[in-house]
């Protein structure tokens, strides 16, 4: 199982945000802003460059699950970033997505 099936599964505990049928969310263990919340699809695909047609659903899912929470924890700016394969320092190899606010973010990230 890949860590977050391991959490999805509360094998390993998470502080979790929020759950649908086809994601969850929760805080990233070392956050890179007030608010840093992945958002993980139940479905396992490894990085964004090996989604397919079937995935269109549950990459939509994923988007949608970002307002969601967002709103849920009041962000109004705030980034959404998938780091696809190592040189982009991809650690987990479930895809999901990263969701940071609560502060000032600058652009370009690094
Ligand atoms: P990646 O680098 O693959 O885009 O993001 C993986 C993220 O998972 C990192 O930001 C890292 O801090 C987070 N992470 C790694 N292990 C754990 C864990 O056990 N629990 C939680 N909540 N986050 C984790």
């Amino acid at each position: 199982l890949t860590l977050f099936e391991k959490i999805i599964a509360r094998q390993i505990p998470a502080d979790i945000v929020y759950e649908d049928d086809h994601t969850i969310a929760f805080r990233d263990i070392h956050p890179q802003a007030p608010t840093h919340v992945l958002i993980v699809p139940r479905q396992v695909i490894p990085r964004l460059d090996l989604a397919t047609e079937a995935d269109v659903e549950v990459l939509g899912r994923c988007m949608l699950a970002v307002g969601i929470v967002a709103k849920q924890l009041g962000l109004s700016g705030y980034r959404v970033v998938i780091n696809n394969g190592e040189d982009a320092g991809q650690t987990v190899f479930h895809l999901h997505l990263h969701l940071l606010g609560g502060r000032r973010l600058t652009w370009p990230p690094g």
